[in-house]
């Protein structure tokens, strides 16, 4: 009968690998959001995102509720890598019954302890500092829905007090704290609804006798071990308590925590593994004895794993084999044993005594006369293995449990093998000698690719509630200095509808004649009267100037479609900057070689010449260039007509194989090109190194040229919009350093709020003013980040890429020789979509202002039009499109507008329009 007893407490290896898996399964099931809510293991998000840095400065209260015990401890922080944490502690004991009494008296009491606990610790005048931030330990199931919201799901551990569950028991513990610090204390305790509030009204506030107490951060015991265990510089990532209860937590890959909204990075899960079996997962291994316990205890058919494991049970267990056994009669024959019938006589207590003691049989007689039974030596064996029995499984089981969640995180982390730290604590932890032994090896069999190193949790979980409560203060002192560093760069709808209506009125002053001059947003007439209509025909060559790339093509226009061949040619800085002979003669020298290369010499060809510079078109062929933008600057061209430059710079080639017939702009290439396949395209846009758009308006609108029939295309040069500072209010400090550098200071205001030759420099002055002010590479001086251009607007669109893992970011940072944390990587990230969201709605504001001209102007109601964009930013940033689209929805709601990219729209674009011009002339 003995051997009996002892092999259904025994568990062979295999069913301890299905259970493993059974654990994992319900891990899974407790994460996703469809099957969270039948979960028996609730996998809790605790909000728990980041460890200490060693940053942390201050103090910082923590109140734990125990078993029987309240525990106070205040810790002090000095910033130095929390090395020398200084800490004082006080104990008070839960008044007799206050554990099933009313939720109130319990959270009084609490609050009390606090409050006895500061008046004996801190005297008024050490601390200037009223606010006292509290972490609170409360090692019950809650739901928490951020780090300082959390409600009570269910008591355990004996507790039941009224009116809780279902509560927020953050809140409960902050009213009764403010009800100590009395009435007068309360306005003021409500009058800060945030710990900044709180902190900066009391810089100017007389200080008073108390303190004002804030509760920042709730978790649970196993938590608070996690972070206790984390400390000196070593990450724990698992931490299990093996006490009166039984729990686990570790660090989950954040995403698949469904539960939550968070998706980068690692949450921190409270897995409420006590609950594991609940469902009958466990029913393989549940004996009668556990059974009889489960039927006594005060919740049966709950908490079935922790029932088996936890220390508040184990003597049952024992008890319960015992009474089956003398009712066998196989133990205690002959002799009286009814005082095994009462609950609760044989304690954990005295079962750890006898399996610690490996070979004292007097011990285990002495306590079981104690007890007033009269056990024979054989009674004294027998009773020192069933003790052995019941801890060794306790301790295997919670290996196996703990083997479940190893292998769980190596295998959503993709990793062959794993290392981790498991911080322990608990009463069977620390009182079973062979606890820490059976756990290492159960589990390492169990999950063979992962090694463990256990930690002992020497200070429980108060020390690591600190840090919880230091790191979470850390972060919202740096979430609050964030949003105010990019507060101006966030536009609201009604900045934007203000943005659309200066363009819309910029617009109307370009196009009158005489308010023409006054406009910063230009209006230049193009000459281009008429998108294509499919019939254009003929070979021609094209030049594209003004973009990256400098290129020469030739595009052959067919009834079958367009065909084209193009080289890229190399203008050296020297020229750019240099003279415009030397510029157009270089022009001319690429020309001729590319004939030459195409066979083409010997026929002369028409020519379209896409300039992206502003010009004053007076003819199709004929255009003064206003001003040099982008880098370019070669002397004696301002003014001149770039056509007659060409030409001559040809006549001094004596090159005869073209003849310019005409000179667009990159944004009327891209307007053409789309519209060779769309008819209704009627507005280009160019986001590229630049920015710039064009559309078609009636002629009898355009003030700056003759004629009042048709249509013609408008070349805005919005780039320049705000030049006459009518967007100053909305320039942030970044935006005028940005400004101050460039070689056009003043010019271009609108430009250099979205294009690409300036959003990675906006981000750059960014990224200095945030490590300035501590909130970036924790204040490390980073030389490298003060080079000019040193951080490219494709950084931007990598950063943003959705779902990129932030060790990606983390190597382009590091390529920038930038040592950047987890949470430096996800701040970058924020930074970079704040420059770009903006820069895309900025460029919607422009947009729609055209659109709803345009529809105006046809007087319709709803105007379906086509915009051809081109220009790398719009076309490989992840959300640049999307953001620009959405914003012109929202803005221009009755226009339908359509976007399509154009493919090589200078080249193409000029060809056509060289080709209606051509068909013109004929
Ligand atoms: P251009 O406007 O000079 O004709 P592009 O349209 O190719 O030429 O734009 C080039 C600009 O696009 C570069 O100056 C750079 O700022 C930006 N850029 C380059 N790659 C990317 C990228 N991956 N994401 C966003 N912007 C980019
Ligand atoms: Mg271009």
């Amino acid at each position: 009968q003995i051997q009996r007893a002892l092999r259904t407490l025994s568990i062979p290896l295999e069913r301890l690998h299905i259970m493993k898996g059974h654990m994992i399964e319900d891990m899974c099931k407790g994460l996703s959001r469809q099957t969270h809510a039948q979960a028996k293991v609730r996998m809790l998000p605790t909000y728990i995102c980041s460890t200490p840095n060693g940053t942390e400065k201050g103090n910082f209260l923590v109140v734990e509720l125990c078993q029987s015990q309240v525990r106070t401890l205040l810790v002090t922080l000095y910033g130095d890598g929390n090395l020398s944490p200084q800490m004082m502690y006080k104990i008070y004991d839960l008044p007799e019954g206050i554990t099933q009494g009313e939720g109130e008296a319990l959270f009084d009491f609490i609050a009390q302890c606090v409050t006895q606990f500061l008046s004996e610790t801190t005297s008024s005048d050490t601390d200037s500092e009223q606010c006292l931030p509290l972490g609170f330990v409360f090692p019950f199931t809650c739901r928490q829905t951020q780090l300082d919201k959390a409600e009570l799901l269910s008591w355990s551990k004996g507790f039941n007090c009224s009116g809780v569950v279902g509560k927020d028991v953050v809140e409960l513990l902050q009213a009764a704290i403010d009800k100590q610090a009395g009435p007068d204390k309360e306005g003021e305790a409500s009058g800060g609804s945030g710990w900044f509030k709180s902190r900066k009204s009391s810089q100017s506030a007389a200080p008073s006798q108390s303190r004002h107490v804030e509760v920042v951060a709730l978790m649970n015991d196993t938590v608070g071990t996690m972070m206790t265990c984390s400390m000196e510089g070593r990450a724990c990532e698992v931490a299990m308590v093996a006490d009166k209860g039984s729990n686990c937590c570790f660090m989950a890959e954040a995403y698949l925590v469904e539960t939550t909204d968070e998706t980068s990075g690692r949450m921190c899960v409270n897995t409420e593994w006590g609950c594991f079996g609940d469902d009958g997962a466990l029913n393989d291994l549940f004996t009668p004895y556990d059974q009889a316990v489960d039927e006594e205890s005060s919740n049966p058919g709950e908490k079935r794993f922790e029932k088996m494991v936890g220390t508040l049970y184990l003597g049952e267990i024992v008890r319960h084999v015992l009474i089956a056994l003398t009712a066998e009669k196989a133990m205690f024959t002959g002799t009286d044993a009814a005082v095994l019938k009462e609950k609760g006589v044989f304690t954990t207590q005295h079962l750890l005594e006898i399996v610690n003691n490996e070979d004292s049989i007097t011990e285990v007689r002495r306590i079981l006369e104690a007890l007033g039974l009269q056990p024979s030596e054989r009674d004294c064996g027998r009773m020192q293995q069933i003790c052995r029995a019941v801890v060794g499984r306790a301790a295997t089981l919670h290996a196996t449990g703990l083997a479940a969640i190893l292998s769980y995180m190596c295998q959503t982390r993709d990793l062959e093998s794993l290392m981790v730290n498991v911080g322990v604590e608990g009463e069977l932890f620390a009182g079973y000698s062979r606890f820490e032994e059976i756990l290492l090896s159960v589990s390492r069999l169990l999950a063979p690719e992962c090694m463990a190193t256990i930690l002992a949790s020497r200070d429980g979980s108060g020390r690591g509630a600190a840090m919880v409560t230091a790191v979470a203060l850390r972060l919202a002192a740096q979430r609050h200095a964030v949003d105010e560093v990019l507060a101006p760069l966030r536009l609201s709808r009604d900045d934007l509808v203000k943005v659309q209506a200066l363009m819309r009125e910029e617009m109307d002053r370009g196009l009158g004649k005489e308010t023409n001059p006054s406009a910063s947003v230009r209006m230049l007439p193009t000459y281009v009267t008429h998108t294509p209509d499919g019939t254009e025909k003929g070979d021609f060559l094209a030049l594209d100037l003004g973009g990256t790339n400098f290129r020469v093509l030739v595009v052959r226009i067919t009834e079958d479609g367009i065909t084209m061949a193009s080289e890229i040619y190399v203008i050296p800085v020297g020229i750019m900057q240099g003279s415009g002979e030397e510029l157009f003669d270089h022009i001319i020298d690429c020309i001729i070689d590319f004939q030459t290369k195409q066979n083409l010499v010997a026929q002369m060809l028409p020519l379209g010449f896409t300039f992206s510079f502003p010009c004053q078109q007076v003819g199709l062929d004929k255009a003064l260039l206003l001003t040099w933008t982008k880098g370019f600057s070669a002397s004696g061209c301002v003014g001149q007509d770039v056509v007659q430059l060409l030409r001559d710079a040809a006549k001094r080639k004596r090159h005869l194989g073209m003849q310019v017939v005409a000179l667009v702009n990159d944004t009327v290439g891209t307007m053409m090109a789309c519209g060779y396949d769309d008819p209704k395209c009627e507005i280009g846009l160019i986001v590229g190194t630049g920015t710039n758009a064009c559309y078609m308006e009636e002629m009898k609108n355009v003030g700056t040229v003759e004629g009042d029939q048709g249509r013609m295309c408008i070349n805005m040069e919005w780039g320049a919009f705000g030049d006459n500072g009518c967007l100053d209010h909305l320039f942030t400090h970044f935006d005028q350093v940005v400004d101050e550098t460039t070689i056009n200071p003043g010019k271009q205001r609108f430009e250099k709020l979205i294009s690409g030759m300036y959003l990675g420099e906006i981000v750059r002055q960014i990224l200095l003013v945030m490590t300035e002010k501590d909130l970036l590479f924790q204040g490390k001086p980073c030389p490298k980040l003060q080079t000019k251009d040193i951080f490219k607007t494709k950084f931007l669109s990598t950063i943003e890429l959705n779902g990129l893992a932030l060790r990606q970011i983390r190597a382009i940072l590091n390529e920038l020789e930038l040592d950047a944390s987890f949470e430096d990587c996800v701040l970058m990230r924020e930074v970079c979509q704040t420059v770009s969201l903006r820069a895309a709605q900025l460029c919607a504001a422009g947009l729609a202002a055209v659109v709803e001209k345009m529809r105006e102007n046809r007087g319709v109601d709803q105007l379906s039009v086509t915009v051809g964009v081109d220009g790398t930013l719009y076309k490989l940033h992840p959300c640049f499109s999307n953001n620009l689209q959405t914003t012109l929805k929202d803005l221009a709601p009755n226009c339908n507008v359509t976007f399509m990219l154009s493919e090589d729209g200078s080249g193409k674009g000029a060809a056509l329009v060289a080709a209606v011009a051509d068909r013109a002339a004929n």
